[in-house]
């Protein structure tokens, strides 16, 4: 872990040309440091805190101008960190903004590591673990859904909505522990029956947090949608046709998609990746073999499959080696059934596809399209959500949990939960009730960030990106 002495300095804004460029200075010489480095354009003017001030940047040893700029001063700790911060807007140059952060360390300053902003605002008591993690989630979101649930993560909901649970276990175990001073026979009559109300209360709570964590890992990390299909069946059209515009090349050849292409998309709010494959499919050009084996690579982490067959058309050969093999890579990913071309076909004209399922794989929806003319997309977008979500709705305000690490410390909480209701119930031993209850308090102490170790913190932190 850093030592957090030293006033850091990072580039705030992403890479690359823009309007403005920020570059951020955290620490006790973060003023001291502006100083030398601003000019302000009315002679004698203070950088008072919180207010911008406009002036140029100099290089400290030539005094040479190196741009025009807004600095904003912000003294501790009512600031991201919670130590002095000064912010300096300059024009949004890559070159001039490397230029700026290289004076800041002339004058004394240290690079930021990774995330370094925020583990300080943390230290400080700033935000909390949960808060932190929001932060990163928020800043890597890709849909307004995604960005929704992280800004509600920002605000400190999952620690609100922990609170009177930590407070209902503390209010047990205190009691507990007085009584076990006082009482040899155990606990006094409906005692017990009492306390383990209040217990399951919370624990449901809990139960309840962790049924949405998987949307909000959907959330967090999209899910991988593998569209798979024999060649020429429209694979390359689909896929456009979702993102809505033309990424894939497509022609009436069969295996022109020979690489595996792996698109962004947002399906309701989701963030989804389509992986369009070149078709797992026997061949002999080499090109194309290399794409098949990629092919198989994405199936093989793919969330959800979608089978991709021509409506209106006889099963072939080819989708049937098509379908088998993916059935063999897929595993367990639910697998959905297209029957693309539905404006060649119409009306359904009794299609038999049953030879390419088994017992075990079958398909959850079925959807008639066109990835021409965009008949039945708004249905099959419609069974994407569904299915990635496992048939709940998404409820954005009741989607708290976000992280693996905030699941395991609530499953861990739920656990010990169990254990001291079981305690409870069973007359087990008070002490021994109260082991339980302690260990539950310190799992959900983790999730906000108490009693966590350095090397969760350093885990965390290193996931951010520099400057944040
Ligand atoms: P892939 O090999 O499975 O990726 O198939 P492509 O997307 O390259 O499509 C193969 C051919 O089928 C192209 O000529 C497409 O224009 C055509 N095609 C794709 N989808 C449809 C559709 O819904 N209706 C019709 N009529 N043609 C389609």
């Amino acid at each position: 872990m850093p030592s957090f002495d030293a006033t850091i300095v990072a580039i705030a804004t992403p890479p690359g040309e823009g309007g403005v460029g920020i570059v951020r200075l955290s620490g006790g010489d973060a003023l001291s440091i502006a100083r030398a480095l601003f000019t302000p354009a009315k002679p004698g003017a203070e950088l008072l805190s919180h207010r911008l001030v406009h002036g140029t940047i100099r290089e400290p040893a030539t005094r040479a101008v190196l741009d025009d700029c807004l600095v904003c001063y912000m003294a501790g700790p009512r600031t991201y960190t919670g130590e002095d911060v000064v912010e300096l807007h300059c024009h949004g140059s890559p070159v001039l903004l490397q230029h700026v952060v290289g004076c800041c360390l002339q004058c004394g300053a240290r690079a930021a590591e990774r995330g370094e902003f925020t583990l300080r605002a943390f230290l400080n008591g700033r935000l909390d673990l949960a808060q932190a993690e929001a932060v990163i989630n928020l800043v890597r979101a890709r849909t307004a859904t995604a960005v929704q649930v992280a800004a509600q993560g920002l605000t400190g909901a999952l620690a609100r909505r922990l609170e009177p649970v930590t407070q209902t276990i503390t209010g047990v175990l205190a009691y507990l522990e007085a009584t076990i001073d006082f009482v040899e026979e155990g606990l006094p009559e409906q005692a017990a029956p009492r306390l383990a109300a209040e217990l399951d209360g919370t624990s449901q709570e809990l139960t309840a947090l962790l049924r949405r964590a998987t949307h909000g890992a959907i959330l967090r990390d999209g899910v991988r949608v593998v569209l798979a299909g024999r060649p020429n069946v429209g694979k390359s059209s689909l896929l456009n046709a979702l993102l809505r515009r033309d990424r894939a090349i497509v022609t009436p050849v069969p295996g022109t998609t020979r690489d595996t292409l792996e698109e962004p998309a947002d399906i309701h709010g989701l963030p989804m990746y389509l992986i369009d494959t070149a078709g797992i499919t026997d061949t002999g050009d080499l090109v194309e073999r290399i794409g098949v084996e990629r092919a198989r690579a994405a199936v093989e982490t793919a969330a959800l499959v979608v089978l991709i067959v021509e409506a209106g058309s006889a099963v072939s050969r080819d989708d049937v080696q098509a379908a088998s093999a993916i059935r063999t890579v897929a595993q367990r990913a639910p697998m959905l059934l297209v029957m693309n071309k539905a404006d060649l076909a119409p009306a359904a004209r009794g299609e038999a596809f049953d030879l390419l399922f088994s017992a075990d794989w079958r398909p959850r929806e079925v959807i008639r399209c066109s990835a021409l003319t965009g008949q039945g997309l708004a249905e099959l977008e419609d069974a994407l959500a569904r299915m990635a979500l496992g048939n709940e709705a998404l409820d954005a305000e009741e989607t708290l949990v976000e992280t693996a690490r905030q699941v395991q410390a609530l499953r861990e909480a739920e656990a010990a939960l169990g254990k001291a209701l079981e305690g409870l119930r069973t007359e087990r031993i008070v002490e021994l009730v109260c082991i339980d209850l302690r260990t539950a308090l310190e799992s959900l102490g983790s999730v906000t960030g108490m009693n966590v170790s350095e090397a969760v913190l350093d885990r965390i932190f290193s996931d951010f990106c520099i400057g944040k």
